[in-house]
């Protein structure tokens, strides 16, 4: 027989589990020590080291779906973002990274980077032409985050790892908005792949932790700085995330396809004005998405029509609610000119293209019509706010 790869769905599921040997569950066992004997054992365990068993074989799960050697499971992810940064960077390197990255993570660069002695250049748009002209001879990390926040911008994952390649320079990618089951940036060259584990592999919006996946020269790197700065996740959420992330192939595949419908049924919509979304024909990245990516994820952006009032849209809304995170199975949306991008000058966010009626929409698992219902009574109540007010 053919020995053919597992699915992902399979992989999910089965990859990286611990067997019970004692009793023969169906489930990993969870390890909650903190203290192991380091007399007559292979490896000197322990939980900020991030090698008990159940750290361990989740990583194990993350690397096999990523397609890489190895992990590593962190405690948020900002400190996957952080330690993979730092490990990669000294002081007198320089990092290029978009502007549309993360707000944690610009925080980071901005707020701490300099007391390191790191330089830093953030590119307002990230064609492979827009990273090469940031790099300088200093220049250690291209740092990518595609589709982007929140308005789904799309990156050359392939030209932007040929540029890495030809200049000697590590790639890393926050890949959280797309997750693992939509995009592989290992299969393009990218060197290590970042993940909010509380958005996507957590799926369920109890879960706080990260994620980085790399070849095992990469994963040593980071995991020397890792054990120093300490940002281990406690094994009962290692083990509650594992159990999460047997089912986020599914998850995934239908947070995606509401999104895919209701990107088409908002585009139409009379009411709505502008809808971002990578899998609509006429989406900037649209072409490079469907060459890199297996799905177009879960989040979409969208503009109410004029005039419409954003806070009437809201509060009508019946399932769908307003909430600061994304990815659970639940749909929920934010305002970023209220939230990420609350505190840019409205010049700044302007030339972000965050507009003020700009909703930025994570798609859950609900059924299709009736999000498609609950999106449309609340438009219509927006626009009759509308009338009434030009009325009085
Ligand atoms: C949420 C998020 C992060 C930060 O993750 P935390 O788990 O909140 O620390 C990083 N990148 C992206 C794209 C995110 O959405």
């Amino acid at each position: 027989m053919k020995d053919s790869k597992p699915g992902v769905n399979t992989r999910c599921t089965h990859m990286g589990g611990l067997e019970d040997t004692l009793y023969k569950g169906a489930v990993s066992p969870l390890f909650m020590s903190t203290s192991y004997a380091y007399e007559e054992v292979e490896v000197k365990r322990y939980p900020r080291y991030f090698n008990t068993p159940n750290q361990e074989a989740l990583a194990q799960k993350v690397a096999n779906l990523e397609h890489t050697e190895a992990g590593l499971i962190f405690g948020s992810g900002m400190a996957a973002v952080s330690t993979a940064l730092l490990a990669f960077l000294r002081s007198g390197d320089h990092l290029v990274l978009p502007r549309q990255s993360y707000g944690g993570t610009q925080n980071l660069v901005q707020e701490e980077f300099d007391k390191f002695g790191i330089a830093y250049t953030f590119i307002d748009q990230t064609r492979p032409e827009d990273f090469e002209a940031a790099i300088r001879p200093n220049t250690r990390v291209l740092y990518l985050e595609t589709p982007s926040n929140p308005l789904l911008y799309l990156t050359d994952l392939q030209a932007v790892a040929d540029l890495a390649r030809r200049k000697g320079l590590v790639t890393l990618i926050d890949n959280t908005f797309a997750s693992p089951i939509n995009q592989n940036p290992a299969d393009f060259g990218i060197d290590v792949m970042i993940h909010s584990a509380t958005k996507y592999m957590g799926g369920h919006s109890d879960i706080c932790a990260g994620a980085v996946a790399a070849s095992a020269e990469h994963i040593d790197r980071i995991f020397q700085l890792a054990k120093n700065l300490g940002g281990s996740l406690s094994d009962y959420t290692v083990w509650l995330l594992e159990r999460s992330m047997k089912t986020m192939g599914l998850r995934v595949k239908a947070q995606s396809e509401n999104a895919l419908q209701l990107s088409r049924y908002l585009r139409d919509h009379a009411l709505v004005s502008r809808v971002y979304y990578p899998g609509l024909e006429d989406h900037p990245g649209h072409a490079i998405a469907r060459e890199q990516m297996r799905g177009y994820g879960g989040m979409l952006s969208f503009e109410l029509g004029e005039g419409l009032d954003t806070e009437a849209f809201t509060r009508a809304l019946r399932w769908i609610k307003p909430s600061m995170s994304l990815a659970g199975v639940e749909s929920t949306l934010t305002l970023p000119a209220q939230t990420s991008h609350g505190l840019l000058t409205p010049e700044q966010r302007k030339t972000s293209g965050i507009s003020d009626g700009l909703i930025r929409f994570s798609c859950g698992i609900e059924d299709i019509g009736d999000l498609k219902a609950d999106l449309n009574q609340a438009l219509q109540l927006a626009s009759q706010a509308v009338a009434v007010a030009r009325d009085k």
